[in-house]
């Protein structure tokens, strides 16, 4: 994996969901280290995604944040006019905004099956349309799918599991629609990754940890590493892939 010197999105522009937090807000960062312009969205964590902005200007990079709701079809396309009406042109989409909400199936409250449906893939089908209005060759649409869209280790994440198995296929079909205009699809999936939706301390962490081959969680910035890399010209023949970084989880 190649970051040269650094500037290998110089030009381009990004637009990355749930981007003041976590791993979005890794990948955000990274991106715009990388040289993309940078546009990220949020629900309620304005302190935080304040926080990302300035650190990317800091830095000398450009980042503007969001308030849009991945729930919220009207505010999602909004946001992504907005990136494009900012910084002139769209290059890179990272699906990344998501949610879990772990408990035993039938215990599942429709609104939280509706909520993880909502966020987890309307959600991505709504940006990504938004996004292909105005993507030319060399686009890259990026999802962030989950380990477990592949394989289910343990009880708890049936509806979030379904989700992700969606955005699997989704990418897969997509691919395959938009090739031939130049355009990639591709999902990286994730294992157990150090975030406030998937903390490394506590029980829940303790079977993740341990089915890992390397024993431990990983860190944002290990799959913002990642989507750099797809996002990147070096990335240019893969499409309609799922990459999957979990610290061999799911070997
Ligand atoms: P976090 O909950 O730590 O961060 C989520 C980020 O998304 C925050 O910036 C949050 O900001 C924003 N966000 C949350 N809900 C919405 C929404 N409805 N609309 C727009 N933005 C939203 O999550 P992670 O970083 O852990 O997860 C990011 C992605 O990675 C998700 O798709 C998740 O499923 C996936 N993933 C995570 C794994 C892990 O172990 N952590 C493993 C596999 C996949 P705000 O609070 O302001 O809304």
């Amino acid at each position: 994996m190649s970051n040269n010197n650094g500037q290998n999105l110089a030009g381009k522009v990004a637009v990355i969901t749930g981007g003041s937090r976590g791993i979005g807000a890794a990948i955000t960062k990274r991106l715009a280290a990388d040289g993309a312009s940078v546009a990220f969205t949020y629900t309620k964590g304005g302190d935080a995604a304040v926080s990302v902005v300035k650190e990317i200007e800091r830095g000398g990079g450009k980042a503007i944040a969001i308030q849009a709701d991945a729930a919220d079809a009207a505010a999602v396309k909004a946001a992504v006019e907005k990136a494009v009406a900012t910084y002139g042109r769209l290059d890179v989409l990272v699906n990344n905004a998501g949610t879990a909400i772990p408990k035993p199936f039938e215990e599942a409250t429709l609104e939280e099956i509706d909520r993880v449906i909502d966020i987890n893939i309307r959600g991505v089908y709504v940006a990504t349309q938004a996004a292909l209005k105005h993507m030319k060759s060399g686009g890259r649409i990026i999802m962030i799918g989950s380990a477990v869209g592949e394989r289910v280790a343990a009880p708890g994440l049936v509806p979030y599991a379904g989700t992700k198995g969606a955005v699997k296929m989704f990418t897969q079909a997509l691919a395959r629609e938009i090739g031939s205009r130049g355009i990639t699809v591709n999902n990286v999936q994730p294992g157990p990754i150090d975030t406030d939706l998937n903390p490394a301390t506590g029980d829940w962490a303790v079977p993740q940890k341990a089915a890992t081959a390397l024993n431990r969680y990983g860190r944002p910035e290990e799959i913002a590493a990642m989507v750099a890399f797809v996002a990147g010209p070096e990335a240019s023949y893969i499409t309609g892939a799922n990459l999957t970084v979990d610290g061999g989880m799911n070997a």
